[in-house]
């Protein structure tokens, strides 16, 4: 028994070994103060400011007073914990509330609400889909599709990362297997690259095979498209399902959330496992969301400065000679392609006061690690100016730059 233990323990740190030796050990920092523009970190007892540039707090919402007072306020008036999933006894107001606005925000007729957007994900196909039918799937999309979809008994094709032909081909492909109906499931925006999807061609394509379209907007939501409504709306096209998250721009905190036509929200109330299995959202999180909601479509404001920030600090990258990939969102990652550059760069930058992230294998694709920037309404424009001297810094000590 004993011996079958000791066994199993040195088969799991041979495995960490590995992953130490390739440089591909992601450490976590402490972080000390609110989520911000700028976060106390604590190291070997030292605490330290530093200059965040890899939060998902597009709008600077994680740390609102509007936020924080309406999840007060719901603690005292609704409680703090739900001990139940929606359907025993877990369905308070406040849920319904939150799912009527995010429906209308969405432009659908129905909203259903989950732990989390990758719950959202994993429990989304299995009730839609059986074996009669077929996924298309965008190479790139996020961990959480690639699981719902493998816990869904429909065929399964995967299309290059938003290539139209190749998209196409799968659509053709799926309907000569004899498919019943057909579901494309892509990332509004893709997060290691912030790249858009092409949703016009997806649109096109998915009237030409008559197939049902399935967009994840969780880096989208809340500052893309007119008042932040997300991809679709950018785009000016109309797609089947959405699915998203709290946990980005809408607060920060968690929660997910699939928004839809009626059929397709009520048979996910009755089948969709996370949704049946899990416990339901707390007060906080719930009333939060919806001040959220309120504060994005009041937001343009907002939105400029997050989308005024992406633009200075892309503009200064790119002088300084960094390669970045190409694009408008918020997301700016900067191409290393070695996993241990990556790291020694996002530590040499923490020495200078600046907090970002190398992203390297099984996040990316081997040999193409990054440091992913992302700007955020509550950064200054000192804070860019003084990240900026970071990176210049850093970027010709490493070699990176000259
Ligand atoms: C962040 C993210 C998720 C997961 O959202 P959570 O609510 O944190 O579980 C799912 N899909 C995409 C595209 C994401 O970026």
């Amino acid at each position: 028994m004993d011996g079958m233990t000791e066994e199993f323990r040195n088969h799991l740190d041979g495995i960490l070994a590995e992953i130490e030796a390739e440089g591909l050990t992601k450490r976590e920092r402490l972080i000390t103060s609110a989520q911000a523009g700028r976060v106390s970190v604590r190291r070997d007892g030292e605490e330290r400011e530093v200059i965040n540039l890899c939060a998902n707090n597009y709008l600077g919402l994680a740390n609102h007073p509007r936020l924080i007072e309406a999840a007060t306020r719901a603690m005292s008036d609704h409680g703090y914990g739900m001990a139940s999933v929606r359907f025993i006894c877990g369905t308070q107001d406040l849920h319904r509330e939150l799912e009527t606005a995010l429906a209308q925000f969405l432009g659908h007729d129905d909203a259903i609400l989950f732990a989390a957007c990758f719950d959202a994900n994993g429990g989304l196909f299995e009730p839609l889909l059986t074996e009669e039918d077929a996924v298309v799937s965008d190479s790139l999309n996020h961990a959480s599709i690639i699981d719902g979809i493998r816990l869904c008994k429909a065929r399964r094709y995967r299309f290059a990362n938003c290539d139209m032909d190749d998209l196409e081909s799968k659509l053709k492909e799926a309907r000569a297997a004899g498919a019943r109906f057909i579901m494309i499931a892509t990332d509004g925006v893709f997060s290691m690259d912030g790249t858009l999807a092409k949703l016009p061609d997806i649109a096109r394509l998915a009237k030409k095979y008559d197939a049902v379209v399935m967009v994840d907007d969780c880096h989208a939501t809340g500052i893309i498209g007119s008042k932040g409504a997300g991809t679709p709306s950018h785009h000016g096209v109309e797609v089947d399902i959405i699915t998203g998250t709290l946990g980005k721009a809408l607060g920060g905190a968690l929660g997910g959330y699939v928004a839809a036509s009626k059929p397709v929200i009520n048979l996910l109330r009755q089948r969709a496992r996370p949704y049946l299995f899990s416990n339901a959202l707390p007060p906080t999180v719930v009333a939060a969301s919806i001040e959220a909601l309120k504060l994005v479509e009041e937001g343009d404001m907002l939105r400029k400065q997050l989308f005024d920030a992406t633009n200075y600090w892309r503009a200064g990258l790119s002088k300084l000679g960094f390669t970045l990939l190409p694009g408008e969102h918020p997301i700016v990652p900067v191409m290393l392609g070695d996993a241990r550059l990556s790291q020694e760069m996002s530590q040499q930058l923490y020495q200078r006061g600046v907090y970002v992230v190398g992203f390297i294998y099984p996040v990316v694709p081997l040999g193409a690690a990054r440091i992913r920037t992302q700007m955020n309404a509550a950064l200054t424009r000192e804070d860019l100016d003084t990240a900026l001297a970071a990176f210049a810094e850093v970027g010709r000590q490493l070699g990176v730059i000259t």
